[in-house]
């Protein structure tokens, strides 16, 4: 399949938009990274997605709607906390796990009665949702497993050939995911923490938000189900406890979070600790690999700078891959901040929590 490379002018949002009409695949820029696009509501078009990306079939989508009030299509009742939600945090990187319609394919929701909603906060993904008329469910627009695009050229290389359209736009604002939180229970329950952070939530709300337990467990390294392609094991995988997870097991209830994810070619490991014995075995690490001569990349962000962290990730990952890298050594973050906690998830997860402490 030829992949057509469209700008965010007006024309080629249209053209994008008749894509998307006639289920075919678009992958474009959020404010959060680049998604990748189908009809929602079209169970065809989204089992597309799932072999564009060889993504495991029990992993949900995301669904993106353009205008607060299209969520009727997809739940059938508002709480007054998910309405405030709505108004403070849309359009933006804010995710609600919400009861589903039946008229949401299975496809969609990985089979479950949920669905998870959200409104983005990018001009090119309102337009196209417009335009195209229908929800839109949509993945990062990267290959399963691999870390997410932030940049055009990041999905260019991952799916050219594959989908039907890109809309090369620019480079995503945030750099990781949205935040998904669960609406759906007693306690709204993040799922997958992201730069909107439980503090902020519960701000909106004013009720106590918690972490889902799984987000605190480190499996051991090699633990996590790497075939990503190959099927799920829908049991999650056992792990050691860390922090606040108490059974030791790694049984997150967002399905997606079990795999394998945002992993670089190169061999990664993260380094945790006191802040400057984390620099100084970077560096002895770093020396004692090159002597040999193997290619060492870094990833040291600045101490508090959680943002600039977010936005920066993913594309350094992809480019020390480009360059060849053997290994990656990345200094940890502080986790006690909501948006380092975010940070810190995608980077443990790239390293397949390969950890040294210091
Ligand atoms: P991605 O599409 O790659 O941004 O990942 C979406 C994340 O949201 C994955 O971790 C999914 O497992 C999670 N997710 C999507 N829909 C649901 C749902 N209905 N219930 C729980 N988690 C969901
Ligand atoms: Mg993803």
């Amino acid at each position: 399949m030829k992949t057509k490379i469209l700008t965010t002018s007006e024309n080629d949002i249209r053209e994008a938009a008749k894509i998307i009409e006639e289920g075919g695949l678009v992958a474009f820029p959020t404010e959060t990274v680049y998604g990748l696009g189908a009809n929602a509501l079209d169970a065809e078009a989204v089992a597309k997605i799932y072999e564009a990306k060889g993504r495991p079939s029990d992993n949900p989508m995301i669904v993106h709607i353009a205008r607060a009030s299209d969520i009727g299509q997809l739940t059938p009742m508002l709480s007054e906390d998910i309405v405030t939600l709505i108004d403070n945090f849309w359009p933006g990187p804010l995710t609600m796990v919400l009861k589903k319609k039946p008229g949401v394919p299975d496809r969609t929701t990985g089979g479950l009665d949920t669905v998870a909603v959200r409104m983005p906060d990018s001009e090119a993904a309102l337009q196209l949702i417009n335009l195209a008329g229908c929800p839109i469910a949509a993945p990062s627009a990267n290959i399963s497993g691999s870390p997410s695009p932030t940049r055009a050229r990041d999905v260019i290389a991952d799916m050219d050939g594959k989908i039907d359209a890109v809309i090369a736009g620019d480079d995503c604002r945030v750099g990781i995911e949205s935040t998904v939180v669960d609406m759906t229970g007693d306690i709204p329950t993040i799922l997958r923490p992201g730069i909107i952070t439980a503090e902020n939530i519960e701000a909106a709300i004013d009720k106590e938000v918690k972490y889902d337990e799984s987000l605190f467990v480190r499996p051991e390294a090699g633990d996590l189900d790497p075939a990503a392609a190959a099927g799920a094991s829908a049991d999650g995988t056992e792990g050691n406890a860390k922090g606040d997870g108490e059974s030791g097991e790694f049984r997150p209830k967002a399905p997606g979070m079990k795999y394998k994810h945002y992993a670089p070619k190169a061999q990664m490991t993260v380094i945790e600790g006191r802040r400057d014995k984390v620099k100084s075995e970077i560096e002895r690490l770093k020396g004692l690999n090159e002597r040999l001569g193997l290619k060492v990349g870094v990833i040291l962000f600045e101490e508090k700078a959680f943002i600039e962290a977010a936005h920066d990730f993913f594309s350094r990952l992809r480019d020390l891959d480009e360059e060849g890298v053997d290994l990656i050594l990345a200094g940890a973050l502080s986790d006690r901040d909501g948006v380092g906690f975010a940070v810190m998830n995608r980077m443990l997860k790239s390293a397949g929590y390969n950890i040294a402490r210091v």
